[in-house]
Parts: structure tokens; sequence; C-alpha cells
């Protein structure tokens, strides 16, 4: 994400043919509507380009004649650092070309054709299949590059074991394989394993992972309108609208897709709450844990075992931190993001370590999580235990079960309390949750709970 939003400024500088003032070096867009970065045209036989179109800010790779679109560029140079990383090399074929070298390209091979015997019509057919008639050239865009390894191109470049790499890696850098052997009836153009078109991420990576040709991308967004991919801390959205689009926020690219629609990227950080989201344990979550601090820790999966390091860390958020002289266990880092926790749990003497160890990683069980609950209930109230598996539970977590079902905190499931069963995100978010008043009555060493605004 952070190479694509150093890119598109320079798209917004580079395209000088439209109207590019409303991005923002931020990824904000501004409350009007949004230029062209053309980085998504869509350019094939029934989709071409003016023949005067010419991108600004071609760049050019040393030790070559090629060029390419100074986003698509930049993207090229990892590309090739990565390529070169994994081992191979291949030669940059050809890149940005002119309306005017297409023209001459087609013209030329075209006649070739013609004088070899074949009608004019036999002629444009044959040549168009791997040349583009002049306007539908995606090297005209500045956005395509052909490789090869000899200075040909060949088919049995796919072959090859940089061919491979390419195919399978190229969308990792924005690159999509343009046109495979499997699509030739929808892209009408024969399989190029060499040609690779720049769309940035995230597309590239979900036409990947989606099998998809750039037509079925295209044709994907114009019948759902919308599509979305994590990719890393990131959530993209892709949205397609008929009309000049403005109005959306956190803008990383916006393009006409040449197909009568706009396109929208979006990106945002992963939403922390989406594994919780409509799960029965949702307000006791949102009643321990802030935004911040449920992005600080690992996904949480509700119906998922518990450590004791992530009971802790729930545990903690109702009460007031451990000062320095809390207990520290040789088993729990500095940097662990359940540090803090685990010391202010134990001072408060809810949990207990062993030997010096605290065991972070270890799941919790039924019984254990009573032990620690009832530890922060005052009084000695017990109930007398019906579930059909009391004689099941230990010793020394029996009187804890009777005063957290004294208390109807913590029930079984139906008619069994499952002592030993692992206690589950969403299980220990509710039994903590329903701690709070009896934090709020006590003044002693726990003092109040911290209430959520
Ligand atoms: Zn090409």
């Amino acid at each position: 994400m952070k190479r694509y939003l150093i890119c598109f400024p320079l798209i917004a500088m580079l395209l000088s043919g439209f109207p590019l003032s409303s991005f923002a070096a931020s990824g904000q867009a501004s409350s009007g509507a949004l230029s062209d970065s053309g980085l998504l045209w869509l350019v094939n036989f029934d989709h071409s380009i003016p023949s005067d179109y010419t991108p600004s800010g071609l760049r050019g790779f040393s030790g070559t004649q090629q060029q390419l679109r100074s986003d698509a560029a930049v993207a090229m140079d990892q590309l090739l650092s990565a390529m070169k990383s994994a081992g191979y090399t291949a030669r940059l074929q050809s890149g940005y070309r002119s309306y005017a070298t297409q023209n001459y390209l087609f013209t030329t091979r075209l006649k070739k054709r013609q004088a070899q015997g074949m009608s004019y019509d036999e002629a444009h057919r044959a040549t168009r299949l791997y040349t583009a008639v002049p306007g539908t050239s995606e090297h005209q865009l500045g956005l395509a590059m052909d490789f090869s390894t000899n200075g040909t191109l060949s088919e049995s470049f796919s072959q090859t074991p940089v061919g491979q790499w390419l195919s399978a890696n190229s969308w990792r850098y924005g690159y999509i394989l343009r046109y495979r052997p499997d699509k030739q009836s929808l892209t009408q153009i024969g399989s190029e394993p060499w040609h690779f078109r720049y769309v940035g991420i995230p597309h590239a990576q979900i036409m990947y992972e989606r099998g998809w040709c750039f037509e079925e991308y295209i044709a994907h967004l114009k019948e759902t309108g919308f599509l979305s991919i994590s990719v890393g801390e990131d959530v993209y959205e892709i949205h397609r609208t008929a009309e000049v689009p403005s109005g959306y926020s956190n803008v990383v690219d916006c393009s006409r897709d040449n197909a009568g629609g706009w396109i929208v990227t979006v990106c945002r950080p992963k939403d922390p709450w989406s594994e919780i989201r409509g799960h029965w344990s949702e307000p006791a979550f949102r009643s321990l844990l802030t935004d911040a601090a449920i992005a600080s820790i690992e996904t949480i999966e509700p119906d998922q075992p518990i450590s004791r390091g992530q009971f802790a860390f729930l545990y903690a958020s109702i009460l007031e931190p451990a000062q320095e002289n809390a207990p520290a266990f040789s088993d729990v880092s500095a940097d662990s993001p359940y540090a803090q926790a685990i010391r202010t749990v134990a001072a408060a003497g809810f949990m207990r370590g062993s030997g010096g160890s605290f065991s972070p990683q270890r799941t919790i069980s039924r019984q254990e999580a009573a032990v620690s609950i009832a530890a922060a209930i005052p009084g000695q109230d017990l109930a007398y235990l019906t579930y059909s598996d009391t004689s099941s539970i230990a010793g020394w977590a029996f009187q804890s079960v009777q005063k957290l079902s004294f208390h109807g905190i913590m029930q079984g499931s139906g008619n069994a309390f499952r002592p030993k069963d692992p206690l589950t995100w969403g299980q220990a978010a509710v039994l903590i949750h329903q701690l709070t008043p009896f934090l709020q009555q006590d003044s002693g060493v726990t003092s109040a709970g911290r209430p959520r605004s």
C-alpha cells in the first residue's frame, strides 16, 4: 500500500491530458470529482484509445531503449530486482510504443503477409492476432512491457524458468500476464507469455487469485459494482460507477475503464472488529476494548480457545494498570502485547504464575478461568451445584465455581459445566464483562473498572 501511495501523486502529475488536481498526498480525495489516472483503461480490439494519446512522464531503463510510465516503471524496478534475487534475468524487449510506431509495425506486417499472397482481410486477421491494431495496443499507454530471453518474442518463453517466474509472480508488483492461452476468446489476442500490463495492486492480485483476464475483471465490476480484498494490514475496496466519481475518501487511485465506467480504488486499515461483529459476545467485547486496544493484538476469533496471556489482556481492561513493582515472569517478554496486562492481573492476585513462569501461550480451562474470575468477587456466597458433571470439577476450583453459580455469572452448556474444556475468547469476554459491577463496588486493591464512553 505504501508503494501505491507514493506512486499516485506521480500519476497525477504525469497525465496532463486530464484534470488532475483533486488527489492529495495523504490518499484522501478532496470533496470534488476525482480525476483519471488511466491506470485501468481497458484497451483491446473493441476498446481503443485516441491516436493522439501520449502518456506523460515516460521513464527509461538503463541499458535499454525501453520506456514505461513512471508509476509502472517504479513497479518494474521492484519486479526486476525480485527477479534478480530469485536468480533469473530477462530482456526488456518492448515497452512504450507511440501510435505511429504501432501503425508502422502493423502496416509492415500486414503488407508482408499480403506480399506472401494473402488477401487484405486474411492478412489483417492474421496480423492482428499478435500485433494490436493501431489504437488498441496497451504499449501506447506506457503500461505494458514485453520480455524476452534472446531478443525475439516467442511462445516458448512460457516454458523458460524466467517466463514461469514472471507468470507466477508479476501480480505482486502490480503486473498481469495479459494474454493467456485460455482467455483468447475474450482478449481476441493469441497467447503472449511475454506481455505484461501494469494495473497496480490490488487489481493484479485479484485477477491472479481469481484467474480472470482483464476483460473478465471489468465485466465483473460492471455487473457487481464492488469488490474488496485484504492485502497485508489493509483492505482495498474497488468501486465501479458510471458517474464521474466524487465523495470517496481514502482514495489511492481513480481511473476510467474505457468501457463506460470509472473505477475508484479505496484503501483503509483492516477493520479490527470484523471477526467479532454479529457474534453473541460482541457487546461484551465492545464494553471491554477500544478500537486501539483491539487493533494492538492479533485477530480475535470469538469461538476459538483463548490463551492465558490473552485472557489476562481482556481481564486487565477492567483493572487499574499495575505499578512498577508488579511481578515479572521469565517467559513473558517485555515487548509482548500482553506483558503489561499480565503484570496487572498478577499484581491484583487474579492470575498466578508458577515457579517464575506465567505460561502465556497455554490455553485456559473453564475451571481455571472460574478461579481467576471468582477471586475478584468479594464475599463467600456459594451455590449448591447441580451440573451433570459436578463430580468432575477439580477440588481447587470447586468453591470458585459455586461462587460464580451463586452470582449467576458462569453457566454450563445444557446441564453440564464442562470444567476441563478450553475457555473461548467469547466466553472470556462475557465473563470479564460481568465482573465490572463487582469491581466498581470494591474499593480495595483493584479499584474501579475503566468505563468506556
Ligand atoms: Zn506486448
